[in-house]
């Protein structure tokens, strides 16, 4: 009888399942749309009860699409947008308020009121003062729904997406999280490996709501899915960037991976010593596996694809997404255009929510090919600049970079980028890469995958972008990209 490994890919709007074979293959997909909730500009909220909904619909749909039955299931693995806070009561299993998800801005005051202990928490968790991360989130719930001495007596239990699927997956018998998850909380010593008492003390938060943390290979409990008299383990569990760059099999020091969605993600394997930025990346955990934890150093660019979806939906210069490919081929150069959509502020290593777009260089020559192209290659000038911080932080060298996402899809894209960066870009055979990070987890937690030296080996690449332009001609617009940056920030 042939298995698999189910994972379930718990995303901001989408919920996935697939089934990864023996060599790691997904063979069948289900995936279901999970509603934003917008209550007032700035905020983003979801229904913690239709994600949990989403998941057992793309576990169903996925088992009698393929047509397989839970006991072919060896294992569940899980992943998961991070950060996203859900509180539940410990008595009902039920949401006290909707999820509050990482994007969402409510708790900025609580975390302007903590500016000045910035350092005190960057030196604990590698991250900054931000709402993005779940622990302000936490407080802004207890404090709007009046939840403090509930919290305190032991009735309120806090998760990221993670902790909450595993507890409704295991009929509420398990609260835990993993590492990878812990460690965007804002309430984890990434050095020490646990809870940080002072941390808790300094947010007002009670120990006693948080789950417990484990490696991301681990049982977790088991998943007694609706009909089923078999009870799958649940083994492996990350957040969906350190999923990915474990699936990308990026396991040795100095491996990068960055995925090109409506945003860019970039992590660094720094190995088992955690590194502290000095500009402006965070230091987190990529893994715990075998009793060893990995640490990565990460960096963000906010527009990447969604540049493609503006230059079709707001400036209507094309009507796919796919379409920026051939526009750009259709010039020879983008003319000495650049356009920086720093349409939210710029991300790293500027930390600027000042900025905002601008497009340099027109002349009466320039055509909206030109345009289209130049706003592929702001893609690749902001992942250069993540790159560039993570080498001044980490001081490795950086020989490849291994890279996933929807707007990996366009082949001028990851050719400039590999002439931009001088080094080659590597496009995996299977692009479902956090997916495949989870299920790795599970699988060598069972023993269905053998080793990491086994999962490097059976890694496929699709397709290997080398770069062919000149060092000389890489510089000179490299320093031009940096000024058009530069003259985006000039109204502050
Ligand atoms: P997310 O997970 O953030 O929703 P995806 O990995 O699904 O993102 O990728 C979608 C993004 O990729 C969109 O922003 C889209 O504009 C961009 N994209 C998709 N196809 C292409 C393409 N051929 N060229 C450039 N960008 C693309």
């Amino acid at each position: 009888m042939e298995k698999f490994v189910l994972s379930i890919d718990q995303g901001t709007t989408s919920t996935r399942a697939i089934l990864f074979d023996k060599h790691g293959m997904p063979r069948f997909v289900a995936q279901r749309e999970v509603e934003l909730i917008y209550p007032q500009s700035g905020w983003v909220e979801e229904d913690a009860l239709e994600v949990y909904s989403s998941v057992l619909d793309v576990i169903n749909e996925v088992l009698i699409k393929a047509n397989v039955t839970p006991d072919m299931i060896d294992s569940i693995g899980i992943t998961n947008q991070r950060e996203t806070t859900v509180v539940w009561s410990k008595s009902t299993g039920l949401p006290v308020c909707n999820a509050i998800v990482w994007q969402s801005r409510q708790s900025q005051a609580i975390c302007d009121a903590l500016k000045n202990k910035e350092e005190f928490i960057h030196q604990k968790t590698g991250l900054i003062i931000n709402p993005y991360f779940s622990a302000s989130k936490v407080r802004f719930i207890l404090d709007k729904y009046n939840l403090q001495k509930d919290a305190e007596a032991g009735e309120l239990m806090f998760g990221t997406i993670d902790s909450w699927i595993i507890y409704k997956l295991t009929q509420g018998k398990v609260h835990a999280t993993d590492i990878t998850n812990a460690s965007r909380t804002l309430l984890f010593n990434i050095f020490e490996q646990k809870w940080d008492d002072d941390l808790l003390k300094l947010f007002n938060i009670p120990k006693c709501m948080l789950p417990s943390v484990h490696e991301c290979s681990y049982h977790y409990g088991d998943a007694t899915l609706m009909f089923a008299s078999t009870a799958i383990p649940i083994m492996g569990v990350a957040g969906d960037q350190q999923a990915s760059l474990f699936g990308q099999a990026c396991f040795n020091k100095g491996e990068v991976k960055n995925t090109y969605g409506t945003g860019c993600f970039m992590l660094m394997n720094i190995g088992e010593t955690p590194v502290l930025s000095k500009n402006g990346l965070l230091t987190t955990i990529a893994w715990s596996y075998d009793n060893k934890v990995t640490y990565a150093l990460e960096g963000s660019v906010f527009i990447a694809g969604a540049s493609i979806q503006w230059l079709r939906d707001q400036m209507k210069l094309i009507n796919k997404a796919s379409d920026s490919e051939i526009s750009a081929q259709k010039v020879n150069d983008s003319d000495g255009v650049y356009v920086v959509p720093a349409f939210v502020g710029l991300g790293t290593p500027y930390w600027d929510d000042n900025a905002r777009g601008a497009v340099f260089g027109l002349t009466r020559a320039t055509n909206k090919y030109h345009f289209i192209r130049a706003t592929l290659e702001a893609i690749a000038y902001q992942s250069m600049d993540l790159i560039q911080t993570i080498k001044k932080d980490a001081r490795i060298n950086i020989e490849s970079l291994s890279v996933d996402g929807g707007a990996t899809a366009n082949n001028y894209l990851m050719q400039f980028q590999s002439n931009i960066l001088e080094i080659p870009i590597n496009l995996p055979k299977y692009l479902e890469t956090t997916a495949l990070g989870a299920a790795y987890f599970a699988g060598l937690g069972t023993g269905f995958y053998e080793s990491l030296e086994d999962i490097k080996k059976a890694h496929c690449i699709d397709k290997t972008f080398r770069p062919s332009m000149s060092s000389s001609e890489v510089k000179e617009r490299y320093r031009k990209w940096k000024l058009a940056v530069k003259a985006t920030r000039i109204f502050e």
